[in-house]
């Protein structure tokens, strides 16, 4: 996997996409840059991951060349502070591929925020 152009770059001032609870935008929306496709990254997936760093759609592989690219360290700290997820996106139309890290942070008992820090286009 090659991390061929960054779509949205880490940033430590970034708002919470996502919240729990919140009924609107659990998915983050955003255009293929090949065929302007729409693509969703459902953030409440992202949660669901927490612990395992990663969802399914991405292997571990993957997992480990993305966090070497967004430095993230053993203890999977994120740049706002949460814990990093990863996950991938393919678009149906022009099957480019996209990785993505979030950035989710259990503030309260089970109440989690989720901040896309970064969408990556990749090449195998
Ligand atoms: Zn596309």
């Amino acid at each position: 996997m090659t991390i061929v152009q960054e779509l949205k770059k880490p940033n430590i001032n970034k708002k919470p996409d996502f919240t729990t609870g919140s009924i609107l935008n659990n998915c983050f929306k955003f255009n293929c840059i090949k065929c302007e496709s729409e693509l969703e990254l459902n953030l409440e997936n992202q949660i669901k991951n927490l612990w395992l760093g990663k969802t399914e759609n991405i292997n571990v592989e993957e997992e480990i060349e993305a966090k070497t690219f967004y430095r993230i360290g053993q203890f999977r700290k994120a740049t706002d502070g949460g814990l990093a997820v990863f996950d991938k996106i393919k678009c149906e139309k022009c099957k480019a591929e996209y990785v993505t890290y979030c950035g989710v942070n259990e503030f309260s008992n089970s109440a989690y925020n989720v901040i896309v820090q970064g969408i990556a286009l990749i090449e195998e």
